[in-house]
């Protein structure tokens, strides 16, 4: 046992922060929040608070980066130092580059980039305070500040993480479960077709508690689905009542 694990993470069938094994974090997405960004959205996901903000397309630079059969989509996932418990240091980590390459490697299955050659479009998460799953709250957010910004897109793509604690799978780790659980399953589906579009394993499984964890993650997502349209159509309402 690691210093600081609970002895138990269910007790009489709720979880340490009272939920149920299916049960997500209370979650809240908004659009539109920053008014210099062509696009943007927040996510509060049980204790994180995750900015996303997205430009483009725009001219790309530096030059030679520029692909002339699409636009190249550019991610940068960063991490305030005081979104932590332990300062962390700023700048870019071996962390914060993994997140942000399965992060445009998720989005890039959704934006229609070929409709823009040789522009960049990027898209910038800023996780402000973090409590385990803010790679999905990333994602989450961003694929809704890419919508908020008018980029044509196949679908929005909501993620989540389901996982083994103490034994028991469970949907949307916090904190201490991520830190003394067994296994963590972030997933990321693009909903009107089903495909997977992100999925990283830390821990162990069986191939029979993978897949029970796995459906309830796909269940997860679908959840967040509603809520980022939601936030959308609340969004488009918005701005539609002050023109
Ligand atoms: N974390 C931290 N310091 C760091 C990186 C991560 O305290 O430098 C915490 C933070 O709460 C994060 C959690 O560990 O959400 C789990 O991190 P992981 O790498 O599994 O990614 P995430 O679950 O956030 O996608």
């Amino acid at each position: 046992m690691k210093a600081g694990e609970p002895e138990e993470f269910i007790v009489d069938g709720r979880r340490l922060d009272g939920r149920k094994v299916d049960e997500l974090r209370p979650l809240k997405i908004e659009a539109g929040v920053l008014k210099r960004a062509d696009g943007s959205a927040y996510v509060e996901w049980g204790g994180n608070k995750v900015l996303a903000a997205c430009y483009g397309p725009k001219e790309i630079h530096p030059r030679h980066e520029a692909n002339p059969k699409r636009a190249v989509l550019r991610t940068y996932y960063s991490m305030a130092p005081f979104s932590v418990y332990e300062r962390k240091r700023p700048g870019p980590d071996r962390r914060s580059m993994e997140i942000s390459k399965v992060t445009r490697q998720a989005l890039e299955s959704v934006v229609f980039t070929h409709l823009y050659p040789m522009t960049a479009i990027d898209v910038f998460i800023e996780i402000l305070q973090a409590q385990a799953g803010t790679r999905c709250a990333g994602i989450t957010a961003a694929s809704v500040a890419l919508a908020d910004a008018g980029i044509p897109m196949r679908d929005l793509v909501p993620a989540c993480a389901a996982g083994k604690v103490g034994g028991h799978i469970v949907l949307d780790l916090f904190d201490i479960e991520d830190n003394y659980g067994e296994a963590d399953l972030p997933v990321a589906i693009v909903p009107r077709t089903g495909e997977v579009c992100l999925m990283q394993m830390d821990g162990n499984l069986t191939q029979e508690e993978f897949e029970q964890a796995f459906e309830l993650a796909v269940k997860g997502c679908m959840q967040v689905y509603e809520k980022q349209k939601e936030a959308l159509k609340k969004a488009y309402e918005k701005r539609g009542e002050e023109q």
